[in-house]
């Protein structure tokens, strides 16, 4: 008697308190392989698109893959119908319409960024000093440029010519390609520079890019370096000099993606954000069959430096694809927004017990813990950020529940001592109900970070869900 009473007990402790468990714990055979399969999957795309416009040329394979065809503006779509919307090469928006009817229904939005913190180059940055020809950058995005030196960089991007044709660019990823450097110093002369701040202690002028050390054969000319680095550009590519002024070239890592663990629990790569929500948006909205729900997902571009320009999602192209979809309807595009939903897909940061002192562990999003939302985000006071309604995620919460899927809630680090924003509040700017989920993220903006493959099964799961459900 008194031992069913025990377990009673125990039983009703488990529904009263709420505890986060690791989706791996006690995870099924089936369930195992799903997330190891769905994680190689990704990871293929992580070596294909390393920057916002090879993410958007990636998008577009697996969305023709998928049905869709571009869409235009003015055209009236039909339930079923597929499309994308490619913006500039940099913002792809890909569009299912549902049956349900749009100014009850509204849309569902998935809104990732494609953009990752780099090292852009300047637009004049070939130089020659001491033997070595470099070029000069301007770092993109919040990233700590010591964790830049002494690793082995590629060069992606576009330079447009002056005939208007534009030469693309991808140098460092395969094997035998050469690679690219910024010189770091030594432990024996880095007494003085050992004792500045980490914020200090690498300028951001002094991110030079190692080109070149070999002259060029004509001794007449002068920065033979550089003018032989110049000769190669020509004969490969047709680039001059003044090429670079219309070139958007971004020093990225070389690295691949790669299992991190004995256990392989983990993804260590470049870019995790955002393309850790970016590819399950989009394989979430290919792979579901369920028709009623009209289905927006945005990859958008600029997010690392404020969301600001004609590819970033502060640009009213969102605004104008819903009401031309609206309008065609005979709706209002007013009506449609009231009514729609969307998931901000960003990451979060994971708890580290290396780094506890910044974290409050009971409000942080824990390693293969599931996808995590995060109801609000910014800082010091929740400034500047979209502070999703309980009703809101009460909504999500019972989405979630209907599909089993494994999620936590999360804020990034403790009150005051940082913060960070995403695009959540631009959407939810436009009275549209919004709130944050995404992947935790060790190492967060580094040039390797690391992500657990249950969190994007599970992040994956969730935006399948919100697809599909009422
Ligand atoms: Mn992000
Ligand atoms: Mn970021």
């Amino acid at each position: 008697m008194e031992e069913m009473n025990r377990s009673q007990e125990k039983k009703q402790a488990e529904e009263l308190t709420y505890q986060k468990k690791s989706y791996y714990d006690g995870a099924s055979e089936e369930t195992m392989d799903a997330i190891f399969k769905y994680a190689s999957g990704y990871a293929a795309f992580l070596d294909k698109a390393k920057t916002e416009r090879e993410a958007v040329v990636e998008g577009i394979k697996m969305a023709e893959k998928a049905g869709y065809t571009p869409y235009i503006f003015g055209e009236k779509l039909e339930a079923g119908a597929r499309r994308y919307y490619n913006n500039r090469g940099k913002n792809l928006f890909l569009i299912r319409k549902g049956t349900a009817p749009l100014e009850k229904d509204g849309i569902r939005i998935m809104a990732a960024h494609i953009d990752s913190p780099r090292i852009d180059l300047k637009q004049n940055p070939l130089y020659e000093d001491s033997q070595m020809a470099f070029f000069k950058t301007h770092y993109y995005g919040g990233l700590r440029k010591y964790q830049w030196l002494a690793i082995p960089l590629a060069i992606h991007g576009t330079v447009v010519l002056q005939n208007g044709e534009a030469v693309n660019i991808c140098i460092g990823e395969e094997d035998a390609d050469p690679v690219f450097y910024i010189n770091d110093l030594l432990p024996h002369l880095a007494r003085e520079q050992s004792t500045k701040p980490m914020a200090t202690a690498v300028s951001g002028e002094s991110l030079n890019i190692l080109i070149g050390g070999i002259p060029c054969k004509d001794e007449d000319v002068s920065d033979r370096i550089k003018y032989h680095v110049l000769e190669y550009l020509f004969e490969k590519y047709h680039i001059k000099e003044v090429d670079f002024q219309s070139a958007e070239l971004c020093v990225v890592p070389a690295f691949k993606a790669r299992d991190v663990g004995f256990d392989r629990a983990f993804i260590g790569a470049y870019g995790h954000d955002d393309r850790v929500c970016a590819y399950p948006a989009m394989t979430a909205m290919f792979e579901n069959a369920d028709e009623a729900h009209t289905i927006l997902t945005i990859l958008a571009d600029k997010e690392e430096t404020g969301s600001d320009g004609n590819t970033g999602m502060q640009c009213r192209l969102l605004l104008d694809i819903i009401e031309d979809l609206a309008r065609l309807d005979g709706v209002s595009g007013a009506a449609v927004r009231a009514a729609s939903k969307c998931l901000s897909a960003d990451v979060n940061a994971a708890y580290d017990p290396n780094y506890a002192e910044v974290f409050e562990k009971r409000n942080a999003a824990m390693i293969s813990c599931g996808a995590v939302m995060s109801k609000f985000t910014g800082s010091g006071g929740k400034s500047s950020t979209n502070d999703a309604s309980a009703e809101f995620v009460g909504e999500i919460r019972r989405m979630f529940a209907e599909d089993s899927i494994v999620w936590q809630t999360a804020e990034l680090g403790k009150v005051d001592i940082g913060g960070g924003g995403t695009v959540a509040k631009y959407i939810a700017n436009l009275n549209i109900d919004t709130v944050d989920m995404g992947v935790p993220v060790i190492s967060m903006h580094a040039p390797y970070e690391v992500i657990s493959k249950a969190d994007l099964y599970a992040l994956y799961r969730a935006f399948a869900a919100f697809c599909r459900l009422d």
